[in-house]
């Protein structure tokens, strides 16, 4: 068998398959190394995913795929008092034939997957990513498979990025304080569960601390049930989510003749996108990119959408015969224009979430000072339109709460100001280290506003 191909893909999860799919399907030749047997590819999640994700790529789902389709999302305030009803339409999967489905689809357009096979390192020859050694779970040795193009899919730990050489753009660490630490369980209950075509989210400071908890039925009896906590709060104050669920919500109501079907955690990446998802002949895709909804979590519609412009601009680059970082930065550029600006904005909006205690959160759901169309608009564009911010500083001005309306305006206007330093991304890795001090005095304007330690870089 050839160790050498055009692109070599490590990870078969979302992205990694779907991008495995679209450039095998282009013509080129793929191997995807995944550490798992391809009937094993299962993710821990909340398992819910916005059907604009799904539809948009037109993926037709195979049957079983989807276990529910949901209308929208509740959102609870953490004394109960308030609901937020938001609309929009989602899927809640499967993920032990989701992995799968979406690995085969690859290896049926010609994608190569070599299963049980762990990548180590990257190979680097000449100032550029030549390929990735691999070692085997099944006791067959160390290899190396060889790749013009090497995509980093390995999910949130980056296996190949992290391992580059710390100037390269692309190996931008992920740090606690930018990641959520989530654990969930999947498990049967003996009630019907209210309305399971809405998902249940929960703010709540003392279950899950600078994060959510959630409730997002799988059927009438059957429930995704878990909680994410801050990872600046994880490493400073030693929390743990499987702790708190066990202490906060493993005896509560909304569990009652809990029967465990499934339970495992991880990290979510919850941050700006990286300054560069592009180094020389390698791109990171997904979590492994941090392509990831700052606000909630949801990473399975932006691991999709990162796979298809990474696909693109690995298709662009080789019609060019430019495999080095400039040829392949269209990735950065075209990432930022559909999803990356939209991330950034709501990175800056996270932040101030996060700094909010509960009788502020209490506080601003009861005036309603946000609406629904708002929280909807926030998280469909990352911004809201100029009477909707006045509207909201004037409501926040009459609130008992003062340092919420200082807080709420001040990260709508640096959701505006940040943003637009994104919509001004350099067109070419020229003026990159430019573009960055620009964007790092910027953030730590606003740290500063937030009582946060400043960005170094
Ligand atoms: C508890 C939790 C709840 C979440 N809930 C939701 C949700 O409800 N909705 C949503 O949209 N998102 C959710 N997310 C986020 C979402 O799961 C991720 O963003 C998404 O799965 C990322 O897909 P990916 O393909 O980038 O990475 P992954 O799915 O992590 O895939 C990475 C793949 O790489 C393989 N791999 C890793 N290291 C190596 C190696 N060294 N060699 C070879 N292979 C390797 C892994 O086995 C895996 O198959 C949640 C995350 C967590 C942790």
């Amino acid at each position: 068998m050839s160790n050498r191909y055009d692109v070599v893909i490590v990870g078969a999860g979302t992205a990694g398959s779907y991008a495995g799919h679209l450039l095998a399907k282009n013509g080129f030749s793929v191997a995807i190394v995944e550490r798992k047997r391809v009937d094993d590819i299962f993710k821990v999640t909340g398992d819910a995913i916005g059907s604009h994700h799904v539809e948009s790529l037109g993926l037709g789902l195979e049957s079983g795929v989807a276990m529910i389709h949901y209308k929208g999302a509740d959102v609870f305030s953490p004394d109960m008092s308030v609901r937020y009803r938001v609309l929009g339409e989602g899927y809640g999967l499967d993920m032990s034939k989701w992995g799968p489905w979406l690995a085969r689809q690859a290896v049926n357009n010609g994608a190569t997957i070599y299963e049980r096979r762990s990548v180590t390192a990257p190979i680097l020859d000449n100032g550029r990513v030549a390929g990735v050694k691999v070692t085997s779970e099944d006791g067959h040795g160390e290899s190396e498979v060889i790749g013009k193009v090497v995509i980093d899919a390995s999910g949130a730990t980056g296996v190949v990025r992290s391992r580059l050489p710390s100037n390269w753009l692309i190996s931008e660490p992920l740090l606690p304080e930018d990641a959520s630490y989530a654990y969930r369980e999947i498990i049967e209950v003996d009630y019907d569960i209210e309305e399971p075509e809405f998902i249940k989210i929960y703010l709540d400071n003392n279950i899950s601390p600078g994060g959510y908890w959630w409730l997002f039925p799988k059927s009438r009896n059957t429930m995704n049930i878990g909680l994410g906590i801050w990872g600046k709060l994880v490493k400073e104050k030693g929390l743990n989510p499987r702790q708190n669920y066990e202490k906060y919500l493993a005896n509560s109501k909304y569990v009652h003749g809990r029967k465990i079907i499934h339970s495992g955690g991880g990290i979510v990446p919850t941050r700006r996108p990286l300054k560069s998802m592009v180094g020389p002949s390698i791109l990171a895709v997904g979590d492994a990119a941090v392509a990831v909804n700052p606000v909630h979590g949801g990473g399975l519609g932006p691991a999709l959408e990162s796979a298809k412009l990474a696909s693109d601009a690995v298709a662009a680059a080789f019609e060019k015969g430019d495999l080095s970082m400039k040829g392949l930065w269209s990735y950065n550029t075209s990432y930022l224009k559909v999803y990356g600006i939209k991330q950034a904005k709501l990175d800056v909006f996270r932040l101030m979430l996060q700094s909010l205690s509960d009788e502020e959160i209490n506080k601003g759901l009861k005036a309603r000072i946000l609406t629904e169309d708002d929280v909807l608009e926030i998280s469909i564009k990352g911004s809201m339109s100029i009477g909707a911010v006045r509207r909201v500083r004037a409501g926040a001005k009459l609130l008992s709460v003062p340092s919420l309306a200082v807080k709420l305006v001040t990260a709508l206007n640096y959701m505006k100001s940040i943003g637009s330093i994104y919509e001004r991304y350099p067109s070419d890795p020229g003026s990159i280290d430019k573009w960055s001090v620009e964007l790092i005095s910027k953030y730590n304007e606003y740290r500063k506003k937030l009582g946060l330690p400043m960005m170094m870089n």
